[in-house]
């Protein structure tokens, strides 16, 4: 895919004129990941890696005929080539202009060292080299786990490990830590049966987990609950989401039980706490602000999870996981993720993100806040000290969302 420009053009300008949110993109120039505040040069090819997908062009009439951007299910990649000495009057091309087309790319030094930046940092106004990055996401995953009193030395915990990048991240992270904090890994990998895109990440996962020396264990919805998320689509249901969430939670529960795991480490990030937050209030479910998808109240049938990740930008995961090897060839998202409300939730607050920088984390802080009020009016009130009659596990009401969900299909 190619689009003709006349000159030398910033990444942030191409994304904003593409009508890309710069938050959804991670850019490579030549191969390489480059921070959105580069130019690129006539000659250079860049490629655009979706991590997450992106909303419908907000102008794309501005781009007819040099952009056609391939339908939202089509590829998380999209390659541009930068021709050189082509002649283009495209909107692009007027803004790149403007830009002093005289003047070389600026080099962008990295902080902390003379090495090439991967990253730029808006909120700290750093360039980051891959090297101090990583240091810099490991130091910020370790604070997490100390502040939250997330982890102990000798532990044995699990990782949900679906093969995507947030769990890679996670993973990878948490190797570092254990060179200072021992503990002991094992992964559990869901296969919910969606064909075509959770196969592929499961292959990914268990290469992984070969790679890096851990234990993991796959289960899956047909083995446990004899239907897999494919079949109850095929029977019409609706929110599909909805049972693959809550039935993926409970696989985890039981299976992280019977394999003596003290907590199951998850991969949310901060975006995922922001719009888990905005969920919370669309969906009108403020008591969800305390429960975090979780049961308030300690049980010894629930196993803790931990979200190491929680303060840390979803791009700055994405960027850990490519630096670090994990490979973004899953093709897209799932194919049902179109269809749940977090997929509006997730466009409009990149959306937000780009237009008032510092959005998300604004939100996050709020949710937190809220969440620890919340938590403590319902530990007061005794909310959620059940345990579902069916299968015992703790629930708010007599028979929990999982068997209530099992016992309707
Ligand atoms: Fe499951 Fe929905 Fe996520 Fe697909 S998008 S894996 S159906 S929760
Ligand atoms: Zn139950």
């Amino acid at each position: 895919m190619e689009i003709p420009v006349s000159s030398k053009v910033q990444i942030t300008e191409l994304l904003h004129n593409l009508g890309i949110p710069a938050e959804a993109v991670l850019l490579l120039l030549d191969g390489k990941l480059t921070p959105e505040t580069s130019f690129a040069q006539k000659g250079q090819v860049a490629q655009i890696l979706f991590y997450k997908h992106v909303p419908p062009l907000m102008n794309p009439q501005e781009i007819s005929g040099h952009w056609k951007r391939a339908k939202h299910s089509a590829s998380c990649t999209y390659g541009m080539h930068f021709p050189p000495k082509q002649k283009s009057s495209t909107s692009i091309s007027r803004q790149s202009s403007k830009t002093s087309p005289q003047s070389k790319p600026n080099p962008l030094p990295a902080h902390k060292c003379k090495s090439s930046p991967v990253v730029y940092l808006p909120y700290a106004k750093e360039h980051l080299c891959k090297k101090h990055f990583s240091e810099l996401f490991e130091k910020r995953v370790k604070r997490t786990i100390r502040t939250y009193s997330m982890l102990n030395k000798g532990e044995r915990i699990g990782i949900a490990l679906s093969g995507g990048k947030d769990s890679f991240a996670l993973l990878h992270a948490l190797i570092e830590v254990r060179k200072t904090l021992p503990f002991e890994l094992v992964a559990l990998t869901i296969d919910e049966g969606i064909p075509g895109y959770r196969d592929k990440a499961i292959e990914n996962a268990a290469k992984r987990c070969r790679e890096m020396g851990v234990e993991q264990h796959v289960f899956s919805f047909k083995d446990e609950f004899c239907t897999t998320i494919s079949e109850i689509g095929k029977k019409g249901h609706e929110n599909l989401c909805s049972y693959c969430g809550v039935l993926r939670r409970k696989l985890l529960n039981s299976k992280a039980r019977e394999l003596s795991l003290s907590k199951i480490a998850i991969g949310h990030n901060l975006d995922d706490v922001a719009q888990t937050a905005f969920l919370n209030l669309i969906r009108n479910e403020p008591l969800r602000f305390a429960r975090f998808n979780e049961p308030v109240l300690d049980s010894e049938k629930f196993v803790p999870r931990i979200r190491p990740l929680r303060d840390i930008r979803e791009k700055e995961v994405a960027i850990y996981a490519l630096l670090n090897g994990h490979t973004y060839n899953s093709g897209c998202c799932c194919p049902n993720a179109r269809n749940a409300l977090r997929w509006a939730v997730r466009h409009n607050l990149n959306s937000l993100e780009d237009a008032y920088p510092g959005t998300k984390s604004k939100v996050a802080s709020s949710f937190n806040t809220l969440q620890k009020i919340v938590r403590s009016s319902t530990k007061d009130s005794g909310a959620g000290a059940n345990c579902c009659r069916e299968c015992g596990d703790p629930s708010s009401t007599k028979l929990c969302m999982g068997c209530k969900m099992l016992g309707e299909l």
